[in-house]
């Protein structure tokens, strides 16, 4: 029986549903646990690989785990989904609305304890641009969401409280003459694609917003059509629906079972089904990779052993947002983004060429203002970039940058100090599933006959999540899809 020896040294993480979740060092790596850890089996609940000493460690930990004679239990489904963030439990309620197939969703932990939790909510396309491959993807998600809402409606539930949705519409703004140009630009690229934009001057934007000070050059894109909702509201109804389907045996959730590896057959190639800490979940139809900014290194662990070249080079794009708790020294009507955001998002390792303003290097890090309120009344502000590994501690010095941003176009916060709002603030922290070409990654797995990857969203993930689980589903079902997967293709990954 293999022994660790474990210097255990608990972090908080985040809170969700009264759990508490903790980041545990132990020799130089780093494990993830939930609040209730049993000091005797140390028995970590999850653990994610971010590099061979982590792989190593975590190999130990399973076959620790192994010895102790976990009871293994093996279940059936159809699809079998690994990872329960906004997209993966969007494919599984895609699958279950969209088919009789049944469904058995996997997570190493809970659905908002990935990217989803942290996320700003924005349901957005003015920050997209008309014409490139993502536009398309982007206005069908668009419309998904919109078709979702309406639906919660005709249930007799309201969409506002349910999922915090609100047609709030969407505010680009900027400063500079060189700004309003691009805006200007924007607005008319958004027009010409039949999508009522509106330009705004610095007297128009004042009335939709006078809380905001944009000096005389400031002006604005705004959109009426984009919405926001609530990340973690949106996951409570989802999963709440999807559950429904349990009852007919067509849908199941593995938490806390981080999946170790797949079964491979020998006759047809394809994944026979999926190993998780504690169960072998069979497939019969597909298999589908959704574990957001884990899912490069979880497929290399999965598929190590087979001679595939895959590498899905998708990265932890960490970010900061700082949520000011029943804010009342101003009230925001809309959703606001400052426009330089759109090139810190599509920054790529390799700074290309770009018609919409200065080059950014994805390396840097970066804080752009997005400011909204939300349906609690909470005014909720991002947000940093950076790419440092798996690390998702808080780093007081980003909020501070992102607090000093959010005063440079909201004159009112310069008259509080952070420091005074320590007791009313809360801080998310994410890891965006980063690909360095700016696209995710959605499709079949080259060589393998069902396994399929939806991952790669950046911080796009709640805006394309139903138009890419309709897209998954259309493929493991045959149909015709509504937007041309060819962009997204996982073969662009293949060496
Ligand atoms: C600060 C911030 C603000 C954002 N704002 C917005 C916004 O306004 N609009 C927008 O569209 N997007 C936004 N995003 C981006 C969006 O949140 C992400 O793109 C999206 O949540 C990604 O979803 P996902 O399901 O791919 O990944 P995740 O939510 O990270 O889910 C991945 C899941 O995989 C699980 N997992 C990991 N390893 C394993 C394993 N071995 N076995 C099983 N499961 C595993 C994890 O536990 C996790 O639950 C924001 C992100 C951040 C950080």
């Amino acid at each position: 029986m293999a022994t660790i020896s474990l210097k255990i040294t608990p972090k908080f993480v985040s809170t969700h549903r009264n759990q508490n979740f903790y980041r545990y060092s132990a020799s130089n790596s780093v494990f993830y646990g939930k609040s209730v850890v049993d000091s005797k089996k140390k028995s970590f609940l999850y653990s994610f690989s971010a590099d061979e000493t982590h792989r190593n460690l975590f190999q130990q930990l399973h076959a620790a785990n192994t010895s102790r004679k976990i009871k293994s239990q093996s279940q059936s489904f159809d699809v079998v989904i690994i990872g329960a963030g906004i997209i993966g439990l969007t494919v599984a309620r895609q699958f279950l609305i969209g088919s009789d197939l049944s469904v058995a969703i996997v997570d190493a932990a809970v659905p908002c304890a990935g990217a989803t939790g942290a996320g700003q909510g924005y349901i957005w396309r003015i920050n997209k641009h008309p014409g490139t491959e993502k536009w398309d993807l982007a206005s069908r998600s668009h419309e998904l969401w919109g078709n979702l809402a309406e639906s919660l409606q005709h249930r007799g539930m309201d969409p506002l409280q349910t999922i915090g949705w609100m047609k709030t519409g969407s505010l680009l703004v900027g400063k500079t003459e060189d700004e309003s140009i691009l805006l200007e630009r924007k607005v008319k690229q958004l027009c010409d694609a039949g999508v009522g934009a509106e330009f705004l001057s610095n007297q128009e934007l004042l009335l939709k917003e006078p809380s905001l000070e944009l000096g005389k050059e400031g002006t604005a894109a705004f959109l009426p059509d984009d919405c926001q909702l609530d990340a973690q509201r949106a996951v409570a109804v989802i999963e709440k629906d999807n559950r429904r389907f349990a009852s007919k045996g067509r849908y199941a959730e593995f938490y806390h079972e981080p999946a170790t590896y797949l079964l491979r057959s020998s006759s047809t190639g394809g994944v026979d089904a999926v190993q998780t800490s504690k169960n072998t979940i069979f497939s019969k139809k597909a298999v589908v990779m959704a574990a957001g900014c884990w899912s490069g290194s979880l497929m290399h662990d999965l598929i190590k052993s087979s001679s595939s070249e895959l590498d899905i080079p998708v990265k932890p794009r960490k970010g900061h947002l700082l949520v000011i708790e029943n804010f009342k020294s101003f009230k925001l009507n809309h959703a606001l983004m400052e426009v330089g955001y759109v090139n810190h998002q599509s920054a790529s390792l390799q700074s290309t060429a770009s018609d919409a303003g200065p080059l950014y290097d994805a390396q840097t890090t970066s804080v752009s203002m997005t400011a909204t309120m939300d349906t609690s009344g909470n005014l909720v502000l991002g947000s940093s970039r950076e790419l440092v590994g798996f690390n998702t501690e808080i780093d007081e010095s980003i909020i501070n940058r992102i607090w000093q941003r959010a005063a440079e176009f909201f004159p009112a916060l310069r008259e509080k100090s952070l420091d005074e709002l320590k007791k009313s603030r809360e801080v998310r922290v994410g890891l965006r599933p980063y690909m360095p070409d700016g696209k995710p990654v959605i499709g079949p797995v080259p060589g393998w006959s069902n396994f399929y990857v939806a991952a790669g969203h950046e911080g796009e993930g709640l805006t394309l999540a139903l138009g890419t689980a309709e897209m998954i589903v259309d493929m493991v079902l045959g149909n015709p899809g509504k937007v041309d997967p060819e962009p997204y293709a996982v073969n662009r990954c293949c060496k």
